[in-house]
């Protein structure tokens, strides 16, 4: 994997919300947890942690909405499309993981694992990558 370029940048599928990363993000993961399943209408969301402080919204800061669950990472998302974008610590508004999919190019990063597998959907295997894989939140 050749690096990307700096900075990534990305946004949701109508282009109200745009934003950019001035460094590669951290890690990924595959998250499989319900509110993940719910919230995008898929079996499993694919999210970047990104250095703290690297991100930069340049279009549309007031367009986006939130849903914050009690005891979970509020969902950002885009109030015009619906488009998921991040999600952000209820502890430390510095802790943010950006979706995969809102990337324009390549993020920089792969996931490097699988979380909340005991909830994963039943309708959809989960592919045999290797990947290792934690019933919960992995152990920090
Ligand atoms: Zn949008
Ligand atoms: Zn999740």
């Amino acid at each position: 994997m050749t690096e990307p370029g700096l900075p990534l940048t990305g946004g949701c599928a109508c282009g109200a919300v745009r934003f950019e990363l001035d460094a590669l993000p951290i890690s990924a993961s595959w998250c499989h947890c319900t509110r993940c399943q719910r919230r995008t209408g898929t079996s499993a969301s694919p999210q970047a942690r990104i250095a703290p402080g690297s991100m930069r919204i340049v279009r549309g800061d007031t367009r986006t909405r939130e849903w914050a669950p009690p005891g979970g990472f509020a969902k950002v998302f885009c109030g015009e499309c619906g488009s998921s974008l991040w999600s952000r610590s209820p502890h430390d508004p510095d802790v943010i993981s950006v979706r995969l999919g809102a990337f324009d190019g390549d993020p920089g990063v792969r996931p490097g694992h699988r979380q909340f597998v005991v909830y994963a959907a039943v309708w959809d295997d989960i592919p045999d990558d290797g990947l290792p894989r934690f019933p919960e939140q992995p152990p920090r």
